[in-house]
């Protein structure tokens, strides 16, 4: 990692800035140009105010439907971009490529999304990737906007302190919601070591995609188990169901 920030850092100096997404040549390193930047759909803040799913039109209502019908184990959920045509791209290539420097663009948009979230939170920690597909990826997606959150904010990134017990599925692989959940339900641990800094705390679960929610419901359960005060849970982008 060290030598690969090396070399991304040397590229920056030799050859000009190009935009995240579909790589013209733009003025800044870590940016998109203006047709990519276009193509975003920002989500406003008429949302849920548990999950964060944005309400179709101006209404007076507080919660979602599925939230009034079921309360998630997370206090707010929030993302910055609509997950769509606009920003799928980006966003897989930072997740599945060698793409990491996204992170520190992807960071300044949760910052902007979610000052509130961000305000209350004590720890930072990133949905873990499993073992396998951590060597696959050579990096945590996750971890990496942890530790830009960090550098902006000052609240402290604990990456280490939930680990994956259960392997993720097979890349590509197709799920309903009922596979997500299951394949995710009882996948987190705590570790032990971690317990007591976090204790009575307030966490903001940091991930790259809100899709389902299953993941961060899975994480804020195995947080609230050990005993963390509330658990807000911050994304880049989320399914928008329109
Ligand atoms: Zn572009
Ligand atoms: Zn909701």
């Amino acid at each position: 990692m060290a030598a690969r920030a090396f070399l991304a850092r040397v590229r920056d100096v030799v050859l000009p800035p190009q935009c995240l997404g579909c790589r013209v040549i733009v003025e800044a390193p870590d940016t998109l140009c203006g047709t990519c930047w276009a193509q975003l759909r920002m989500i406003g803040p008429a949302v849920c105010d548990a999950c964060g799913m944005p309400f179709p039109f101006e209404q007076d209502a507080i919660l979602c439907g599925a939230c009034i019908g079921r309360e998630p184990p997370f206090a707010r959920a929030r993302s910055a971009v609509a997950y769509n045509e606009g920003s799928r791209d980006v966003i897989l290539a930072f997740k599945h490529a060698d793409r990491p420097e996204a992170a520190t663009l992807f960071a300044r948009w949760m910052a902007a999304a979610a000052p509130d979230l961000l305000m209350d939170a004590e720890i930072i920690i990133p949905v873990p990737l499993d073992r396998r597909r951590l060597f696959e990826r050579r990096y945590n997606q996750a971890a990496l906007l942890a530790q830009n959150l960090m550098r902006l904010t000052g609240i402290p990134s604990r990456i280490d302190d939930v680990e994956r017990i259960k392997p993720s599925p097979p890349r590509g692989k197709r799920m309903s919601p009922t596979d997500r959940r299951r394949n995710v339900a009882g996948a987190f641990r705590v570790r032990t070591s971690a317990k007591a800094a976090l204790r009575g705390k307030n966490v903001l679960v940091v991930d790259d995609v809100y899709t389902t929610g299953a993941t961060a419901w899975a994480m804020a359960r195995c947080l609230k188990r050990a005993g963390v005060g509330a658990v807000d849970i911050l994304t880049v982008a989320r399914v928008v169901r329109d």
